[in-house]
C-alpha cells in the first residue's frame, strides 16, 4: 500500500507555525515512505474563505519546501458528492431527517440540564416516519448507542470513547450544506489518504469520522494526532508569544530550511541531536518518535538553529535572500558571495547580515554619532592623513593585508594602539562602529571606493 496523507487547512487566515508543523509532519510521513503528499484546501466556510489566504498557505508550504504531488483539492468544489454521500446514509439507514426546531433543542437541553445531565441531542427524530414538506430539517448521522470506538493513534495510542457519549451529528445543515465531519470523511476516502496526520484538537472528532467510515463502507484510514504547540509559559501558542504567521518568520530574516528543522524538532525527536538536513529528516521521521505531550515553543533554539544555518550555508545559495532584504543595487559593488562570507559567521538573521552588507553597496550617508564622539580627536587627522597617503601610493599592490598593515605601522609610528586608526576608518567606511575586519572590510571595498569614503569623511567630519 502506497502512503498518501495530506494537509487540509482552512483558507480563513495565515498559515500558523502549528499548522506548518502539521504539514511538515505529513510531508515527513509521505517522504519517509515514499509515498504521496497532497493538498486539500478546506472552504467550505465560504464567509471567512478567501483566495488571498489559500495564496498565503500556498507560498508558506513553497518557501518551507514542502511540496505537494498533485494539485490541491478544493473542498467547496465537491459539495455534490457530499451531498451523495449523505443520500447514501439515508438511504442506507445510517441517517435521518430531523425537523427539530431551535426552541425545541433549548428546550430539550434546559430539561437534561436540570436532570443534571450532560446535554446532547436524544434522537428524537430518529423514528419520525412523516416527511412534513414546507418544514426545514437537517440531516443526522444515526451514531450507535452503545460499545465503544477505538482510535487506533500513531502517536497517542488507542485513544478508546464509548459511544454513548457521542450524539448524532448533524451532517447536513438546513440549508443543505455538509459540515466539517461528514465533507472530511468523504474527501479523504476519495483522495485515497492512507493516513491522517493532524492536530490533536482533532482528536475528539475520530471516533465520529471512523463511525462515518464504516456507515459508508469505506477503508478507515489510521490516525496521527500531533500535540499541540506551547508557548514557553505553557499556554497555548498565541500571538502574545512572538510570531505565529510563518510569513513572519521569512520577514524576519529566518532561513526555511532552519525553520523547518525547528518545528521538526517541535515534538519529533531523534536522540539528543538538534541539527537535521532535510535528508536526514526524511530518512529519520516517523510518527512513532512523536511526543504525546504539547511541545514548547523556544525561541532561542530557533535563533540559535538560524545561525547554524546561516553560518554553514554555501554563500552563493544565500544571495537571492539577502538581496531580497538588502534593498539597494548590488551592481558596481563587491561580490555580494564575498561579502556573504564574511558575514555570515557573524549574523544571527538574514535581516542582520543584510544590515551588515548594505554599506558595501551605499556609501554611508551619515556617521554614528556616539562612535564618532568616541573614536575622532584631534590626533585622528594626522593619522587617517597618513593612511591615505599609504592608500595612494599601494596602487596595484593593494590588498587587505597590505591596507591593514599600514595601519599597524603608522600606529606604531605615532606611538598609538591601533584601533586610534582602524576604529575611525571604519567608521568613515561603513558609517557605524561594527563591521567585519577591516582588512576583509577594505579588501572588499576595494583601494579606490575606501579613499573615496575617507576622503569625504574627513571633509564632512573635521570642519565640523
Ligand atoms: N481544516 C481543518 C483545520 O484547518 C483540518 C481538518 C483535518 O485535518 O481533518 O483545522
Amino acid at each position: 500500500m502506497k502512503v498518501r496523507t495530506r494537509f487540509a487547512p482552512s483558507p480563513t487566515g495565515m498559515l500558523h507555525i502549528g499548522g506548518a508543523r502539521t504539514a511538515l509532519f505529513s510531508w515527513l510521513y509521505a517522504r519517509h515512505h515514499g509515498g504521496e503528499f497532497v493538498l486539500r484546501i478546506e472552504d467550505t466556510d465560504r464567509e471567512r474563505s478567501t483566495e488571498e489566504a489559500t495564496q498565503v498557505i500556498l507560498d508558506g508550504l513553497s518557501w518551507l519546501g514542502l511540496d505537494w504531488d498533485e494539485p490541491p483539492v478544493f473542498q467547496h468544489a465537491r459539495q455534490a458528492e457530499h451531498i451523495l454521500a449523505v443520500e447514501q446514509l439515508l438511504e442506507e439507514g445510517h441517517a435521518y431527517r430531523c425537523y427539530c426546531t431551535r426552541e425545541e433543542l433549548d428546550a430539550m437541553r434546559d430539561e437534561q440540564r436540570a436532570r443534571g445531565e450532560k446535554p446532547k441531542y436524544d434522537g428524537r427524530c430518529r423514528h419520525r416516519s412523516d416527511r412534513p414538506a414546507d418544514m426545514p430539517y437537517v440531516v443526522r448521522f444515526r451514531s450507535p448507542d452503545i460499545g465503544q470506538t477505538v482510535v487506533r493513534d500513531k502517536v497517542l495510542g488507542d485513544v478508546v470513547f464509548d459511544n454513548a457519549e457521542l450524539d448524532d451529528l448533524i451532517l447536513l445543515r438546513s440549508d443543505g450544506t455538509p459540515t466539517y465531519n461528514l465533507a472530511v470523511v468523504a474527501d479523504d476516502a476519495a483522495m485515497g489518504i492512507t493516513h491522517v496526520v493532524r492536530g490533536s484538537d482533532h482528536l475528539n472528532n475520530t471516533p465520529r469520522q471512523i463511525q462515518l467510515y464504516e456507515a459508508l463502507g469505506l477503508p478507515v484510514p489510521s490516525f496521527a494526532h500531533i500535540p499541540l504547540i506551547h508557548g514557553p509559559d505553557g499556554a497555548k501558542m498565541s500571538k502574545r508569544h512572538g510570531a505565529v504567521a510563518v510569513t513572519e518568520y521569512r520577514d524576519k530574516g529566518y532561513l526555511a530550511d532552519a525553520l523547518v528543522n525547528y518545528l521538526a524538532r517541535l515534538g519529533w525527536s531523534h536522540g539528543d541531536e538538534e541539527v537535521f538536513s532535510r535528508e536526514q529528516l526524511i530518512e529519520l521521521f516517523d510518527l512513532a518518535q512523536v511526543g504525546k505531550t504539547a511541545a514548547r515553543f523556544d525561541q532561542q533554539k530557533l535563533d540559535w538553529l538560524n545561525a547554524v544555518y546561516l553560518r554553514q550555508a554555501a554563500p552563493a545559495s544565500l544571495q537571492e535572500d539577502v538581496r531580497r532584504f538588502l534593498g539597494v543595487p548590488t551592481d558596481g559593488g563587491p561580490e555580494l558571495s564575498q561579502v556573504i562570507a564574511v558575514l555570515q559567521e557573524r549574523s544571527k538573521s538574514l535581516v542582520e547580515l543584510a544590515d551588515g552588507a548594505r554599506f558595501f553597496y551605499q556609501a554611508p550617508t551619515h556617521y554614528d554619532e556616539k562612535a564618532v564622539r568616541k573614536h575622532f580627536r584631534d590626533t585622528t587627522w594626522p593619522l587617517l592623513a597618513s593612511f591615505i597617503e599609504r592608500l595612494e601610493a599601494m596602487g596595484a599592490s593593494f590588498s587587505g593585508e597590505a591596507a591593514h598593515a599600514a595601519i599597524r605601522e603608522i600606529c606604531e609610528a605615532a606611538g598609538v594602539g591601533m584601533g586610534k586608526l582602524a576604529q575611525p576608518v571604519r567608521i568613515l567606511l561603513s558609517g557605524g562602529p561594527v563591521s567585519p575586519p577591516i582588512d576583509q572590510t577594505l579588501a572588499l571595498l576595494g583601494r579606490e571606493e575606501a579613499l573615496q569614503r575617507i576622503r569625504r569623511g574627513i571633509e564632512r567630519l573635521h570642519t565640523a
